[in-house]
């Protein structure tokens, strides 16, 4: 007899061999978000539907085509997420998170669901890393936001990351923006595709990201919003990037990254990836959307996040030959914080430190060490160590030293400079 079902189209198993990555990027997530003072939350996979209709628009292809809506038995319509703010939005309102100190840092792992055809890197269930701010609309906090992203994809060792950044203004300075972009559009119209004509009424920004030949052609001369901002978003941006600056974060101003939607403001980004290439070139995004909340029927309060999408992230992971420097290793749990500590601290001078967050014994952690290619394993807490020694262990070959705390970063490097010799 034929098996009665198969994996469903647009999903994936997560298999033994993939969990090494996948336990790569939660912990990273994890480790470097709550280093940040961002806490966990998760929300339900589904909610009702009105929370996304509200907060997509009803006219978004999320919410037209892409929703994965079904009534359930008490007749109420209900969605699996299709993207997380929404969600921890309204639960930050809910539970009462808007009466705490501002602004509230949040963190979130977990599934998403669009139904969208599949095709390599778009899957009809998906997950994502975000994070949200809420409660604070200072431009240090897109940074921070934007630089919490950054780390993440630095602590993979995921070279060929590039941060695309713009300024989509706000309330006060878009609608002369909008009608400049109409001015501009509408000797074209007859060009362009039904789709984007209809673009052209609803919502004009949209233009800027339509993937229709004939609008891509017009795409370059554009108005920017970038020429149109008002003082106020002016200024935001020149301190986003005065920021990014010094916080050594290389990015891209790229005025065609528009976000479709009205509650969106000011800051926009995304990560994008050398190796992924057409539509699917964007590892993940975020920006400021101070209207949100309002749009859902909340007091007005801002906010700033990102969602960065852990199928796309995994394929690069996988490619990927080369190890970290350096895999850190807690032997007991007590060892976790200072392990975790002395890893940031490596990984501030620029090292690429992974750091094991699993609860697995020592050999299996070594194991892995060796599977991720490392140089060096970074063993804290093993007992013939003294109080302040950590002990190197050289992966190639298979020796290792008890080393100072104080003495660790010019040892490591020491190490790391020596050509790999050969094994004899
Ligand atoms: P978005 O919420 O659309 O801005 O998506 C953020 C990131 O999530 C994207 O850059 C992708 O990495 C990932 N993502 C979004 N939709 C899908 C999908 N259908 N399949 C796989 N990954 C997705």
């Amino acid at each position: 007899m034929a098996p009665v079902a198969q994996r469903p189209r647009g999903t994936q198993d997560i298999l033994p061999a993939d969990q090494l990555y996948w336990q790569e990027m939660t912990g990273a997530a994890e480790a470097i978000a709550t280093a940040r003072g961002y806490q966990r939350i998760d929300t339900p996979t589904f909610e009702a539907t009105a929370l996304f209709v509200r907060s997509a628009g009803e006219t978004s292809d999320v919410v037209t085509k892409e929703m994965y809506t079904f009534p359930d038995r008490g007749g109420r319509s209900m969605t699996l997420r299709p993207e997380g703010t929404a969600p921890v939005v309204r639960a930050y309102f809910e539970a009462g998170l808007d009466r705490e100190r501002q602004p509230v840092r949040l963190y979130y792992i977990g599934p998403f669901f669009r139904y969208d055809r599949p095709q390599a890197g778009r899957f009809r269930q998906f997950h994502q890393f975000g994070v949200e701010a809420i409660g604070d609309a200072a431009p240090g906090l897109d940074v921070e936001v934007i630089a919490l992203g950054w780390r993440w994809f630095a602590s993979l060792q995921l070279s060929g990351v590039s941060l695309q950044v713009n300024s989509i203004g706000d309330a006060a300075c878009r609608p002369r923006y909008r009608e400049a972009l109409r001015d501009y559009y509408r000797p074209y119209l007859d060009a362009l595709s039904e789709q984007d004509r209809s673009r052209f009424e609803r919502n004009p920004f949209r233009l800027l990201d339509s993937k229709d030949p004939d609008a891509v052609a017009l795409q370059a001369n554009a108005p920017r919003t970038l020429d149109f901002l008002c003082d106020a978003c002016r200024r935001a941006f020149a301190e986003v990037e005065r920021g990014l600056e010094q916080g050594g974060i290389p990015f891209t101003v790229n005025p065609q990254l528009v976000r479709g939607l009205d509650y969106y403001t000011r800051t926009a980004f995304e990560f994008w990836h050398e190796s992924l290439s057409g539509a699917q070139n964007s590892l993940g995004g975020g920006g400021r959307y101070d209207g949100l909340a309002a749009d859902l029927g909340y007091r007005d309060t801002p906010g700033v996040g990102f969602a960065l999408g852990l199928e796309r992230t995994a394929t690069i992971l996988k490619s990927r030959e080369i190890g970290p420097a350096i895999y850190a290793v807690a032997v007991e749990e007590s060892a976790r914080p200072l392990m975790h500590e002395l890893a940031e601290a490596l990984c501030q001078r620029g090292l690429a430190v992974m750091a094991d967050v699993s609860n697995a014994r020592l050999d299996a952690k070594l194991g892995r060490a060796s599977k991720m290619h490392a140089r060096l394993a970074l063993l804290v807490g093993l007992q013939e160590d003294a109080g302040d020694h950590v002990t190197v262990r050289d992966m190639r070959l298979k020796k290792q030293e008890s080393i100072h705390r104080d003495r660790l970063l010019l040892h490591v490097l020491d190490m790391l400079a020596e050509p790999p010799a050969e094994t004899t």
